[in-house]
């Protein structure tokens, strides 16, 4: 079946019960609590949320609680940055045990990389004389996966950057002089893991992290589902994933991927992803052998 430009408009626009699952907290380098996330949620009339932090999964209970008890479905997940072909892709995974051992080994080693990360981003920063305290980054963070949205933030504060885009565009970007490259496992590998703790793996966000040349090489790694709907999507995007996604036997996910007050507005209620799609997530989620 094809999805026409029409049914999609409808699918973007709707406002029968919907939901995001790509939602980042203070557990990464989102701006929100679990508990804002979902009351936000609620607030903004959706069933069901996901959290997808970066490399970390210790929002999940609280997020499960808060949604709990307003009503709203939640779905546990995680984010991971992986590569292939020399291309960081993001991986997506949703049900996912947060207390899988293999699992939260690879999230420590994650972890740990991030935060030393940070500090060659810092000692980056003072070799171009730009003197960012450090301990201001981790304040800032205050959670176990720091990133470059909390180092910006600390650039902003210290008044080294005039706003947050600015610190990526003048230091943080590829390519900009406190660059550096972030730990990646191999996307087989974390499709592998997010299987192993009995999650689905979805290919996050295509549109934006430049798949087109291996998007078939990546979807036969045993990817479970497409990110098709995301806030950086173009309706055309979002269709023509869509198509692949169909055509292909996978599932279809979407979220706003909100980062909370890190820059203009939160993103949260700018994707709404129609609930026949998170049920056939989850109907795929319990026919699964464990
Ligand atoms: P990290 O995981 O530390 O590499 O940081 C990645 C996060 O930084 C992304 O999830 C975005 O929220 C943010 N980000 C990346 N590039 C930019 C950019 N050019 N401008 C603003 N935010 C960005
Ligand atoms: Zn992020
Ligand atoms: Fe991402
Ligand atoms: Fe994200």
């Amino acid at each position: 079946m094809l999805v026409g430009l029409e049914q999609l408009r409808e699918d973007l626009h709707d406002l029968s019960p919907a939901a995001d699952l790509h939602l980042h907290s203070v557990y990464s380098d989102g701006t929100f609590t679990p508990d804002q996330l979902a009351a936000i949620g609620r607030e903004l009339g959706f069933v069901a949320l996901a959290l997808t932090d970066h490399d970390t999964v210790e929002g999940c209970s609280e997020m499960a609680q808060a949604c709990n008890a307003l009503g709203l479905q939640f779905i546990p997940g995680v984010e991971l940055t992986t590569e292939f072909n020399n291309r960081e892709i993001h991986v997506l995974g949703y049900f996912i045990d947060p207390t899988h051992t293999d699992l939260n080994d690879l999230l420590l080693t994650c972890q740990l990389a991030r935060r030393e990360r940070v500090k060659r981003i810092v000692h980056k920063l003072h070799q171009i004389n730009v003197p960012l305290k450090g301990e201001l980054v981790f304040e800032i963070a205050q959670c176990n996966s720091p990133g470059r949205p909390h180092i910006a933030r600390a650039l902003v504060r210290s008044g080294f950057a005039s706003n947050y885009e600015e610190a990526f565009e003048k230091y943080l970007k590829k390519g900009r002089p406190a660059w550096v490259p972030k730990l990646k496992v191999g996307t087989a590998e974390a499709i592998e893991l997010v299987h192993a703790a009995g999650g689905l793996a979805f290919l996050a966000h295509p549109g934006i992290s430049n798949v087109e040349d291996c998007l078939d090489t990546l979807i036969r790694m045993g990817f479970d589902g497409i990110e098709c709907f995301h806030s950086k999507h173009s309706p055309e995007q979002s269709e023509r994933y869509t198509q692949v996604a169909i055509s292909r036997g996978l599932l279809i996910s979407g979220g706003s991927d909100c980062h909370g007050y890190n820059k203009d507005k939160p993103l949260i209620g700018g994707v709404r992803l129609p609930m026949r799609y998170v049920n056939a997530i989850v109907h795929r989620h319990a026919g699964k052998p464990r």
